[in-house]
């Protein structure tokens, strides 16, 4: 059953990288794991589902990983949302500011039908920077965003208080 499925037992925390001080948290060991990778992708599904989205979007990089097998569970197609210059045609940008600088996120500009409803994708939930740019993009775009979703949730950061719509996610660590 998902009662059981301990996520957690299949991600490890890296020290010092990409910098010293940093503790990463490294799904690469439960995307090795077969069953480990499906239990995850099924449970999300799950929670994602009552959205009733109609598109779902994947935020570079590792955010792809999980739009593409989520789609195919949920009968959806899914867009990717991508650094600068990543994506052929003409694309929408929304420019956010980091802590030291700034960055972009793009997507196709056709890449949305009239009401659309998208849930989002990534990873992991940090200080909520690149889910709330993400955000921004698709309602630019003219798409609704029911709710964001990732495998991991680094509470301690907060994220969730930048981001105004439900982040539904499958671990925390605090
Ligand atoms: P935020 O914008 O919320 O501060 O950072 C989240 C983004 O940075 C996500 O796209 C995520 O992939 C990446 N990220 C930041 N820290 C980690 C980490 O410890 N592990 C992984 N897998 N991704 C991280």
């Amino acid at each position: 059953g998902t009662q059981d499925f301990d996520l957690k037992a299949h991600i490890r925390g890296v020290p010092d990288f990409p910098k010293p001080g940093i503790l990463f948290y490294d799904i690469s060991t439960l995307l090795r794991d077969g069953p480990a990778w499906r239990g995850a992708m099924d449970r999300l599904a799950e929670i994602i589902r009552p959205y009733r989205p109609t598109l779902l979007a994947g935020i570079e990089s590792r955010g792809f990983l999980m739009a593409a097998p989520m789609a195919l569970e949920l009968g959806l197609g899914f867009i990717m949302l991508r650094k600068p210059r990543k994506l052929p045609g003409a694309t929408i940008g929304y420019d956010y500011d980091l802590e030291y600088g700034k960055d972009r996120i793009e997507m196709q500009a056709d890449a949305l039908r009239p009401g659309e409803r998208v849930v989002l994708l990534d990873d992991l939930l940090a200080t909520g920077g690149t889910m709330a740019a993400a955000i921004q993009l698709l309602r630019k775009a003219g798409a609704e965003v029911p709710a964001a979703a990732t495998l991991i949730e680094l509470r301690f950061l907060n994220g969730r208080a930048r981001v105004d719509v439900p982040v539904e996610t499958l671990a925390t660590y605090d």
